[in-house]
């Protein structure tokens, strides 16, 4: 038998969850972010769930060829658009369509004749820096930006561009600050568009809470996984996450009041009480500063981390439940403990917990 630690992956959430995305986006196009991996979920794990998307969203050139030829054959968008020059047959050839956010990548794009070109018509998403100050054209920079690649994909016969840019604070709807800077952002963009460009301003947040102001094309992340981006928990938007990250009891152990668990002796026994070992530590992704109390389930019952996590076992305090022995299933996050819970308790996001998930755990996938 193999070490019992997996990540189950469930199909019919991931389209669940992009649907429910679609049902409160109702007429625009859905590019579903799968980069990092599927945010830790395993682009092969996950494709056949991505079929409701409109189109696929990613950084890395060699990962769109892969989602190629894994038979995604609708839009692929470049996030940050073609880091090397060589880079431009391939994304013809695989039919890539990517983002421009500087001067110097759309200098080369207009340089680009028909011919290079060849076949495909490239959808170019042109970046524009709102206010977040990390990618994208400045707003005075930009009219002049636009009429360029305006005039190069009408030349070449292109699909109209998209105006697109990145919220940074969507995810507190009821926050006044939130709101104004949303709506501005919204607002910049939506005075240099032209008519017939597309517009893409909405993530995950933008999508679930300011559907409104997301534009025409939405590119949802952390959300089609089943976590929240805040500030609801997931459930409330009525997400189901698509990652149950399960392990097994490995091992008990009675621990006299007063002893203590682990390396630097942080947990210690405030009563007599039981121990379980199990099989999952910070080099299979978890992440290692979860403090003492951060929930896990073990056998369906709510138990508490006890000690600090070592790197390959983790040590939990079951006292007072029932039924445990070795091989009880231990789920560290998926349906009976959210991963927004875990995160939260270990002082992060749920995007860092599931994009550390470890190559060495090996992936199932269920309908
Ligand atoms: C990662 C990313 C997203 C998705 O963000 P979520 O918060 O996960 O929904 C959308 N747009 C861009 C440009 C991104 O880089």
């Amino acid at each position: 038998m193999s070490r019992p630690i997996r990540a189950i992956i469930c199909k019919s959430a991931l389209a669940h969850n992009i649907q429910l995305i679609q049902s409160r986006n109702p007429d625009k196009h859905c590019m579903a972010v799968v980069k990092a991996d599927a945010y830790g979920h395993r682009l092969n794990a996950v494709i056949d769930g991505l079929k409701p998307a409109d189109g696929l969203a990613i950084l890395e050139i060699h990962k769109a060829v892969e989602l190629r030829q894994l038979g995604w054959t609708k839009p692929i968008l470049l996030l940050e658009g073609l880091f090397h020059l060589d880079d431009f047959k391939l994304a013809i050839e695989h039919q890539l369509d990517w983002v421009i956010h500087c001067q110097a990548q759309l200098d080369f794009l207009v340089q680009c004749t028909a011919a290079q070109v060849s076949s495909y018509r490239p959808r170019i998403y042109l970046k524009l820096n709102t206010g977040m100050n990390r990618l994208g054209f400045p707003i005075a920079q930009a009219p002049q930006a636009i009429a360029q690649l305006d005039a190069w994909a009408k030349a070449l016969g292109c699909p109209s561009p998209v105006l697109m840019t990145h919220f940074a604070n969507a995810d507190a709807p009821t926050d006044q600050q939130n709101g104004v800077e949303v709506q501005a952002q919204h607002q910049a963009l939506f005075k240099l568009k032209p008519a017939d460009w597309a517009s893409s301003l909405g993530n995950s947040a933008g999508a679930l809470n300011w559907s409104a102001l997301s534009g025409d094309i939405i590119r949802p992340g952390i959300a089609i996984y089943g976590a929240s981006p805040g500030p609801l928990d997931a459930a409330s938007y009525g997400l189901k996450p698509v990652m149950e990250f399960q392990t097994e009891v490995i091992a008990l152990q009675d621990v006299p009041k007063g002893a203590k668990v682990g390396y630097g002796s942080r947990w210690q026994a405030p009563r007599d009480s039981k121990i379980a070992v199990i099989a999952c530590g910070y080099a299979d992704g978890y992440p290692r500063h979860a403090p003492d109390c951060t929930p896990v389930v073990v056998n369906g019952q709510m138990a508490a981390l006890a000690g600090r996590v070592s790197m390959d076992m983790m040590t939990v305090d079951i006292t007072g439940l029932h039924g445990i022995q070795t091989g009880s299933t231990v789920e560290l996050w998926g349906n009976q403990l959210p991963v927004d819970v875990v995160a939260q308790q270990a002082g992060t996001i749920s995007y860092e917990l599931l994009c550390a998930l470890a190559p060495r755990v090996p992936f199932t996938l269920k309908d």
